[in-house]
């Protein structure tokens, strides 16, 4: 079989081949191997894939399958990592990741403003086992500097925090990570693999929840680790196959599928993301339009130097607090109601009453979560529709 990884190609060319295992049938599109388990030709065969197998050698499906084995390598060759690991959801591959190299006494620094089942992880159950969190506020170098120790083992961040869009500085964070020997994970969702090379400015190991843009038709849920093949097939591998993280051979197809799509579908809905905020800004209604590429985000130059679009993800707070805020959600005909984001359908969130009910109000008040705050995932609808849609919804408000 013809080898596509044999030279350098475009990740849009990545997307669509790489990882690719053609069976003896020479199928076009990637087969879908709905299987637990594997035949071995002889009991010696069997031993010995126990003892060692190739990544082309089967056991179990909580080990691997072909199938996930094709997504993983996509998604790493796209990614620009040695390996990758499929998890059954996003918050599989961040527990995973941070669960299989960590052990009590261990230091981890990590940027505070968090996606709320990160944000339990990383200042419940890690705590619970012996290790040592440090939270900080991601936007400020200073405290990642005063943070960061000498056997800080860790530094977690989303690049992107969901649901405000804060941005972290990727590179100059990896730096200070490295100087000490700490591994830099990043929770890239928000940047997407098409808009962000975390591996480029010095992130160790990038996490994605494939249940948003990579699925992009909210399918399924999904997560990927990508990151060396040391740190995917010694540290995470044995943790993940061993607790049961393994993502469907189903899951995997549909995410495969995701990928040959995703690149057209994120700049497409990044475009009209855009638009809207660039419109929206000044809006009477709205006492701010949240958008990493707006020249008034706070760290507008560092999202435009580290992601080539500015995301599919916008926030807008209204005025009139949570009334209002429902008052619009109520009005919306197109943008649905729900807690996905990066699909094709247009969903409006409102963090402070579900995604992030549960903080305690100090804690909403840090992370920008105001009574009026929406985060507006744009889809694939036409632009000129969602900006008339919202335009009455805020009328409405
Ligand atoms: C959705 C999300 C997750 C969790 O992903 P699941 O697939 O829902 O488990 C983690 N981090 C971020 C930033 C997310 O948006």
């Amino acid at each position: 079989m013809k080898d596509i990884s044999q030279k350098p190609r475009s990740p849009r060319t990545l997307a669509v081949h790489a990882g690719t295992r053609r069976s003896q049938y020479g199928e076009v599109s990637e087969a879908m191997f709905l299987t637990q388990g594997f035949v071995y030709p002889t009991a010696e065969e069997a031993e010995a894939r126990f003892i060692e197998s190739t990544r082309e050698e089967f056991i179990y499906a909580r080990y691997g399958n072909p199938t996930v084995a094709m997504f993983e390598d996509r998604i790493a060759a796209l990614e620009g990592t040695e390996d990758a690991f499929a998890t059954a959801s996003g918050m599989a591959a961040v527990n995973g990741a941070l669960v299989s190299m960590l052990k009590s006494g261990d230091h981890v620094v990590a940027g505070r403003a968090l996606f709320g089942s990160c944000l339990y992880i990383l200042d419940e159950v890690l705590p619970r086992y012996g290790v040592d969190v440090t939270l900080v506020d991601g936007t400020d170098l200073d405290a990642w500097r005063a943070a960061i120790r000498p056997d800080t083992k860790a530094v977690f961040f989303e690049s992107v925090s969901n649901p405000a869009l804060e941005v972290t500085d990727i590179a100059a964070v990896s730096e200070m990570a490295h100087a000490v020997g700490a591994t830099v994970i990043c929770d890239n969702v928000f940047a997407t693999p098409a808009f962000s090379r975390a591996i480029d400015l010095g992130v160790d190991v990038v996490i994605y929840s494939t249940t948003k843009h990579i699925d992009g038709q909210g399918r399924c849920l999904g997560g990927v680790i990508c990151g060396t093949q040391e740190f995917v097939r010694k540290i995470a591998e044995p943790y993940l196959k061993h607790t049961g993280s393994a993502m469907s051979p189903f899951n995997a197809w549909v995410m495969l599928k995701g990928l040959e799509t995703m690149d057209l579908r994120v700049r497409a809905q990044a475009d009209t993301a855009w638009k809207l905020a660039e419109a929206l800004v000044g809006h009477p209604k709205l006492t701010r339009v949240i958008h990493p590429h707006l020249d008034s985000h706070p760290q507008a130059n560092i999202a435009r130097a580290q992601m080539e679009k500015g995301g599919t993800v916008l926030a807008l707070d209204l005025a009139g607090g949570k009334e209002a805020a429902f008052r619009f959600l109520n009005a919306l005909e197109i943008v649905l109601i729900s807690n996905n984001l990066g699909d094709a359908k247009s969903i409006a969130t409102h963090p402070a009453t579900t995604t992030h009910q549960r903080l305690p109000q100090d804690q909403k008040d840090t992370l920008g979560i105001t009574p009026g705050l929406i985060r507006l995932s744009i889809g694939l609808e036409d632009g000129a529709d969602l900006m008339a849609d919202i335009m009455a919804a805020l009328d409405a408000a």
